[in-house]
């Protein structure tokens, strides 16, 4: 296993419920280090282009609008298989599939509002990461 980094994203429907040093509790008791964070308003826009995978999907002007009725709180975590790591604690994408003590399984409130993203393998988490960070914000 090798330290990797993932991007981690606390959505609109936690951090209004103000559940984000809970939900970072969780990633930190799971050995991911939280080694950068800033909380910030996407724009459509950003919403969209991060997004862009999905862009065919039925769901994606859903998602991306669902992503800018709030503030989100946008990390780098990283730790020993920090991608798959941190998909295991956040629980499968629906929270009615979710295992119990995952955050989604405890957290989200839908399919969609599900309180947290997190990058899927080592190509994405790289573009991921790059999206909203810097090298020099993110310290190890
Ligand atoms: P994950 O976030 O688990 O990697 P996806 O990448 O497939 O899941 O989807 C991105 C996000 O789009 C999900 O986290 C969720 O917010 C939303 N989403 C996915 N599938 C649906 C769906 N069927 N209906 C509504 N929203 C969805
Ligand atoms: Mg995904």
């Amino acid at each position: 296993m090798a330290i990797e980094r993932t991007l981690s994203i606390i959505k609109p429907d936690a951090t209004r419920r103000n559940l984000t040093g809970q939900i970072n509790a969780r990633l930190e008791e799971a050995e991911l280090r939280i080694v950068a964070q800033k909380r910030v308003r996407l724009t459509l826009d950003q919403a969209q282009a991060f997004y862009d995978v999905h862009k065919e999907r039925a769901f994606f002007e859903d998602l991306c609008n669902f992503m800018i009725t709030g503030p989100v709180v946008v990390q780098v975590l990283e730790g020993e298989d920090a991608i798959a790591k941190n998909r295991e604690v956040m629980g499968a994408t629906n929270p009615a599939n979710a295992d119990e003590g995952t955050i989604r399984k405890d957290f989200a409130e839908s399919i969609e509002a599900n309180s947290v993203h997190g990058s899927d393998a080592t190509e994405t988490a790289v573009r991921e990461i790059s999206f909203f960070f810097s090298e020099l914000e993110i310290v190890g």
